[in-house]
C-alpha cells in the first residue's frame, strides 16, 4: 500500500510495509522509515492462522 506525499522529510510517496506482523512505512524517494503502530509490538508475533480441516 502506497501512501502518497506522506514523507515528513521530503514529502515524497511511502509504502507501507507489514513485517512479523509490524507496520513500516518507507519513503521510497529517500529512506526515511517510520513506524506508525511500534506501540503493539510484541516479543513474539500472534498465529492468527488457524486451519483446521471440517
Ligand atoms: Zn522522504
Amino acid at each position: 500500500m502506497i501512501v502518497m506525499k506522506s514523507c515528513p522529510r521530503c514529502h515524497g510517496d511511502m509504502l507501507e510495509e507489514e513485517l512479523l506482523g509490524e507496520v513500516e512505512v518507507v519513503c521510497l524517494q529517500c529512506g526515511h522509515r517510520t513506524y506508525p503502530e511500534i506501540q503493539t509490538r510484541r516479543p513474539v508475533p500472534a498465529v492468527r492462522m488457524e486451519k483446521k480441516a471440517a
